[in-house]
C-alpha cells in the first residue's frame, strides 16, 4: 500500500468502518499543497479492497491537477465507499461517513460523484460542515458545461480562427446532466448538432427541443465533424477510436478521456487539436470550490470565464514545444503542485 501511496505522491490515506451501520470508507489526500483537498466520493461496489483503494488514490491525484490549473487554493483529495451487497438505512451510512470526514478537521471536503447523490450529502451534512454539493447548494453539472462550453470556443479559435461557432459541426457523446446542458448552449450558438447517447429518450429530446441529429452510439466516435466532445464516460479515446476520428478537435466534459497517456501523442501526430478534459471540465470543481467558501454567482461566473483563458494558454505552450496540449497541462500542474 505504501508503494502505490508513493508512486502516486499521495499525503495520506485514511480508511475507517463502521459494522453497524455498514460503512467501510477510504479517504485518499493526494495533496494539500495549494489548500484543503476537495473531492468527490463515490459509494460503488468493488471486486477488492484493493481495487477501492487504487480507485481512490488514482482519483485524488486527478483532482490535485484539477484543482491546481484551475486556479483555486484547494488540494485534491477522493473518497470510496465499498458499497456493501446490502444496506439496512443508507441514511445511516453516509451519517457515519460524516463523522469520518469531521475526525479530520478539514484535511478533506467531500462532494458528489458516481453513486451519490445530494440527499447523501445531506446526511453527511448532519455532522460536518466540510461538505458540498447538497440539496441546498445544487448541481454543479450546468457550471461544468459551461465551462466547458467556453473551453470549445478556446479551442475553435486556435483550431479554425475564431471562436464564433455558428455553423460547425459539434459531435455530443453522452446527454446526461452535463452533454445536454451542453448541447443546449452549442444549438443556440447556431451548431450543427450530432448527438447520441445510450438512453433513446435523451437523444429524442435533443431532436426535437434542440433540432439535433441524432448517430447511433456505435457511429458516432468515428461521424465526420469540426469538433467531438465526450461527455460519457472515460476511456473512449484508445488506439483504435483515435485511428477512426474525422474531427478536428476533441473538447469534452468526460473524465479520464485518454485510455493511456500516450493516446493524446496519438491525437497530436493526426493533427487532432485535444482539449485536456480535466481542464475543459472543471467548472463542476470551481463551482462547489468556491460556494463552499461562501462566494456568489458573480465570483464563480469570473472564475469559471477563465477556463478558456487556461487552454489559450496550453494551446499556445504546445504549438511553441510541438507537443501534445495534455502533456503541457500535466507539467504545469505538477510545477503547481511540486514545484519541480
Ligand atoms: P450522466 O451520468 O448524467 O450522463 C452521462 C450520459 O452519457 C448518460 O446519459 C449515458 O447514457 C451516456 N453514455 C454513456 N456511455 C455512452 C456511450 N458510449 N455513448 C453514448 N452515450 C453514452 O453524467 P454527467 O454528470 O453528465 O457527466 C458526464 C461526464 O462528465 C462523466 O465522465 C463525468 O465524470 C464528467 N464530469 C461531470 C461533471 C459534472 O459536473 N457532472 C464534472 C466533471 C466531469
Amino acid at each position: 500500500m505504501f508503494a502505490m501511496m508513493e508512486s502516486a505522491r499521495l499525503e495520506a490515506l485514511h480508511l475507517a468502518q463502521d459494522p453497524v451501520t455498514g460503512l467501510r470508507a477510504i479517504i485518499a489526500i493526494h495533496s494539500s499543497r495549494l489548500g484543503p483537498a476537495l473531492g468527490g466520493c463515490r459509494y460503488l461496489a468493488y471486486a477488492d479492497t484493493d481495487s477501492a483503494v487504487r480507485d481512490a488514490i488514482q482519483l485524488a491525484r486527478g483532482m490535485s491537477y484539477k484543482a491546481a490549473l484551475a486556479g483555486l487554493a484547494q488540494g485534491g483529495g477522493k473518497a470510496v465507499i465499498i458499497r456493501p451487497a446490502h444496506v439496512d438505512n443508507r441514511g445511516a451510512l453516509f451519517e457515519a461517513f460524516g463523522r469520518m470526514i469531521e475526525s479530520l478537521g478539514g484535511a478533506y471536503i467531500t462532494a458528489v460523484d458516481s453513486g451519490t447523490s445530494s440527499a447523501d450529502m445531506d446526511c453527511i451534512a448532519q455532522h460536518t460542515r466540510h461538505v458540498t454539493s447538497t440539496t441546498a447548494a445544487g448541481d454543479p453539472s450546468p457550471h461544468t458545461a459551461m465551462g466547458v462550453y467556453a473551453g470549445i470556443r478556446s479551442t475553435a479559435l486556435v483550431r479554425f480562427g475564431s471562436a464564433d461557432l455558428d455553423g460547425l459541426r459539434v459531435a455530443v457523446q453522452g446527454l446526461g446532466h452535463v452533454g445536454f446542458a451542453l448541447a443546449e448552449q452549442l444549438a443556440a450558438a447556431g451548431v450543427e448538432l450530432l448527438v447520441s447517447d445510450l438512453d433513446a429518450g435523451r437523444v429524442q429530446l435533443a431532436v426535437e427541443q434542440l433540432g439535433a441529429r441524432a448517430v447511433a452510439p456505435e457511429a458516432l466516435l468515428g461521424s465526420p465533424c469540426d469538433i467531438l466532445a465526450p461527455c460519457g464516460l472515460g476511456g473512449v479515446l484508445d488506439a483504435q477510436t483515435v485511428a477512426g476520428l474525422q474531427c478536428a478537435a476533441v473538447a469534452g466534459a468526460a473524465n479520464n478521456q485518454l485510455a493511456t497517456g500516450e493516446i493524446a501523442d496519438e491525437l497530436d501526430a493526426r493533427g487532432i487539436l485535444y482539449a485536456p478534459d480535466y481542464v475543459i471540465n472543471s467548472g463542476g470543481l470551481i463551482y462547489v470550490a468556491l460556494q463552499h467558501r461562501g462566494e456568489g454567482l458573480p465570483a464563480i461566473t469570473a472564475h469559471l470565464a477563465q477556463i478558456g483563458l487556461r487552454l489559450n494558454e496550453l494551446y499556445a505552450h504546445a504549438q511553441a514545444e510541438k507537443c501534445s496540449p495534455a502533456r503541457v497541462a500535466d507539467r504545469l500542474a505538477e510545477r503547481l503542485l511540486y514545484g519541480t
